[in-house]
């Protein structure tokens, strides 16, 4: 297998990003205030044009980072791009905003969505470890065979119960090696904890955004559904999982 690389249009040099999981996040938050509080003195109107919101996205990105957006006809996500495949390298980031009908441009009331997206954007800059498991998964096809149980029993807002969560998962690693096992579950684990700060992040601007423009909305809408996830639980699970495998296979590296 080919090692996919992260070109530096796609991560933040070392210099800007470095120190343990905490410090990335509490950098991507920064940088994600930094971007709101740019995009905030652009709404004039109850819209900005995509180019806009790209265009400043760029600038408050501390480095040269290829990201785009665009609008999307389905439930917005963000996710990286390897264009050139000789190379085997992740060269940007698009971020898919879902457009809504009769409006060009984003909303001031997408700003829930839109911020949430650029969480993801500057955590995965910010982490490129994660987005190379995430390709390595890809390359050997473990994401396509975890992806449905990811979506239809972790990132979910089905009714949640622990025990139930607790035997499905340890059923359904069951096919893999212990290898992929970790890879599953460290993607997982991360993905769920980057959701959790994504809402966070998302309901905050939208928040603050309708009180620095009250003359653009009429009613002040609240959006409220990240504890539906039980991300905390979950990732609880996952973590104790992960702890039993590397307790039964010590060959095994603990590589977060
Ligand atoms: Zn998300």
């Amino acid at each position: 297998m080919n090692m996919i690389k992260i070109h530096k249009t796609a991560k933040l040099p070392l210099d800007i990003c470095k120190g343990s999981y905490k410090d990335r996040i509490s950098l991507a938050k920064e940088l994600n205030r930094k971007f709101f509080d740019e995009i905030n003195k652009k709404f004039t109107q109850k819209t900005i044009s995509y180019d806009l919101f790209e265009k400043i996205l760029k600038k408050s990105t501390p480095a040269e980072i290829n990201v785009k957006v665009n609008p999307y006809n389905k439930k917005g996500g963000t996710t990286c791009l390897y264009l050139d495949d000789i190379k085997n390298c992740i060269t940007e980031h698009l971020i898919y905003i879902e457009k809504r009908p009769f409006m060009d441009g984003l909303g001031i009331l997408d700003t829930g969505i839109s911020l949430h997206e650029t969480m993801h954007y500057f955590t995965s800059i910010a982490n490129p470890k994660h987005i190379a498991r995430m390709i390595k998964m890809f390359e050997t096809g473990t994401l396509e065979k975890t992806e449905k149980f990811y979506k239809e029993k972790l990132y979910t807002r089905n009714k949640f119960d622990k025990k139930t969560t607790q035997q499905t998962l340890s059923e359904f690693l069951k096919q893999f090696t212990p290898e992929e096992q970790i890879d599953f579950l460290q993607n997982s684990r991360y993905r769920l904890l980057e959701e959790y700060h994504a809402y966070d992040e998302g309901y905050k601007y939208l928040d603050k955004i309708q009180d620095s423009h009250p003359e653009l909305i009429c009613e002040k809408i609240y959006a409220r559904e990240k504890e539906d996830y039980h991300f905390p639980e979950k990732i609880e699970i996952i973590k104790e999982k992960l702890k039993e495998i590397f307790a039964n296979h010590s060959n095994l590296n603990n590589n977060k």
